[in-house]
């Protein structure tokens, strides 16, 4: 049994999940204890407790403890990742390298602790100076999906850390192993009891007392739109701090100047790699009237070679979907699609089992042709190995029907065309624009986030992180 690490020690939960191998449903990866609300609760108060030491610990204290969990991750990519692939499905190789990146964040956190920095300016008044500092906030409820299980608890943890907060981390509960062998990780690396907390258990009752309790000073979430409103309105209610990632809905636009080859490369690696269970896979593909039917002939083409199966075999490409429930969304939408007069070019059907005849939550990559804006398969959030395609008359088409969408997490455009590409890095109402790359597939050193419905709140990563996870005082001193 895993269980919870709560003021320093670790703690049997109230009930225990049980955590089950998508890729072959007779595994059962291990039972997870599941705390209650009054364990929530013991976990704000020791976080609250050790908060004014740790704020005042020295960059080096933290640099140290975040550079040594950043090696021990590094050390053990392939272990870790292993365990990932086991219990979220997504591919060995993307699995490490979710791990490789979980360690990288830490690496760069533990070195932006030592560059806090602050600014000296001269007053308006003669003789005063003003200093510009920043502070760490308090106690920091983290709150993460299943789709990437380790990289975004990292790039939460860590930062909230390398500023000086302390963390109540409560991760998904479909998915619990990599999130725990990180805070086994971080409960040998030094820091003071209570300053990390793992609460594992159900979002509506952990994770509703971290959005109530009146010591949480901030609450950062990633996950689905409607639980991201409930985070809004309870921290709003009373004034908490947050900062919310949620859906995407993303476009990837393929002119008829694009390379064929690399836009097929683009649409199937963010459309289907990772069973398309990212926040940033293109699920959208806008395709200009001229380049349209080679582009689907092409793509048809590649996916027949893609390999569904194990996500721990080599030489799989995509792995199962996560679970029954999230499979069941997958089917819907690809039968919603057709109802609604799209058709399917490719896939869309579910395997019980793969070729070793293990159970697992299999389902062939779908392409989805014909489609209109409205329809719902361009509207809404699948959230699974599912693209469908758009026909635009030109570029102007093409721009106005990537930014027709409620959410604007990335955007991405396939063309030879300087001028095009520049007028939609300026146009696209997206948080981040990729040029000739997959949309999925980001940098950890520079800032992440969307617009619209897909973010709410101050950027994460890179040096931005830390205008949520710190708060700026201004002193003024006349000497
Ligand atoms: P989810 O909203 O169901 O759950 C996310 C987390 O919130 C889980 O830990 C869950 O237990 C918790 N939760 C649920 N109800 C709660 C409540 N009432 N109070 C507090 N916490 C609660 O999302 P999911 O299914 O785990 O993840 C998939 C979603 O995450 C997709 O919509 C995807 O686009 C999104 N996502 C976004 C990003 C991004 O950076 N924008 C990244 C990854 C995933």
């Amino acid at each position: 049994m895993f269980k919870n690490f709560i003021a320093g020690e670790w703690l049997d939960g109230a009930r225990v999940s049980r955590n089950i191998n998508p890729s072959d449903t007779r595994d059962l990866v291990g039972e997870y204890a599941q705390a209650d609300a009054a364990q929530a609760r013991l976990a704000v108060a020791s976080a609250e407790a050790a908060f004014p030491a740790w704020s005042m610990s020295t960059p080096q204290q933290r640099f140290d403890i975040l550079d040594a969990v950043g090696s021990e991750i590094l050390a053990r990519r392939t272990e870790i990742g292993d365990l990932l692939a086991r219990e979220e499905g997504k591919t060995l190789p993307e699995a490490v390298g979710e791990v490789t990146r979980a360690g990288h964040i830490f690496k760069f956190f533990a070195g932006e602790a030592l560059r806090p920095g602050g600014e000296l300016l001269p007053s308006v008044r003669p003789g005063v100076g003003v200093e510009i500092t920043r502070e760490a906030l308090g106690v920091i409820a983290i709150i993460t999906p299943w789709n990437f299980p380790i990289a975004i608890p990292a790039w939460k943890i860590a930062p909230a850390l390398a500023y000086g907060n302390c963390v109540v981390f409560k991760p998904a509960d479909l998915v619990p192993g990599s999130a725990w062998a990180l805070a086994e990780i971080l409960s040998r690396s030094g820091l003071p009891q209570g300053v990390f907390n793992l609460v594992m258990g159900r979002g509506s009752e952990v994770g509703t007392v971290l959005l109530e309790d009146a010591r949480v000073s901030a609450v950062t979430f990633t996950g689905s739109v409607g639980t991201g409103q409930k985070v809004a309105a309870a921290c709003v209610a009373r004034m908490a701090k947050f900062q919310l990632e949620m859906g995407g809905k993303n476009p990837l636009i393929v002119l008829d100047d694009a390379d064929l080859d690399v836009a097929v490369n683009c649409a199937v690696q963010s459309g289907f790699y990772s069973t398309g269970q990212r926040c940033t896979a293109s699920s959208r593909v806008i395709v200009s009237e001229g380049l349209q039917q080679r582009f689907v002939a092409a793509m048809v083409e590649k996916m027949k070679a893609l390999k569904v199966g194990n996500a721990r075999q080599i030489g799989i490409d995509i792995g199962p979907v996560v679970d029954q429930t999230q499979l069941n969304q997958d089917l819907d939408y690809v039968r919603i699609a057709q109802q609604e007069g799209a058709s399917l070019a490719f896939g869309g059907e579910a395997l019980a089992e793969n070729e070793q005849g293990q159970p697992g939550f299999y389902l062939r990559p779908a392409l989805i042709t014909e489609t209109s804006p409205e329809m719902r398969i361009n509207r809404e959030e699948v959230f699974g190995p599912v693209v469908s395609v758009q026909t635009a008359r030109d570029y102007e088409h093409a721009l106005a029907l990537a930014n027709d969408t409620p959410f604007g997490l990335a955007a991405g455009i396939v063309t030879r065309s300087l001028k095009h590409a520049t007028h939609f890095k300026r146009h696209s109402q997206a948080g981040m624009v990729m040029v000739n790359l997959p949309t999925a597939g980001v940098d950890y050193h520079v800032p992440f986030g969307g617009r619209k419905g897909s973010s709410y709140g101050s950027r994460e990563q890179g040096r931005y992180a830390a205008e949520f996870y710190t708060v700026v005082k201004t002193a003024y001193t006349l000497p």
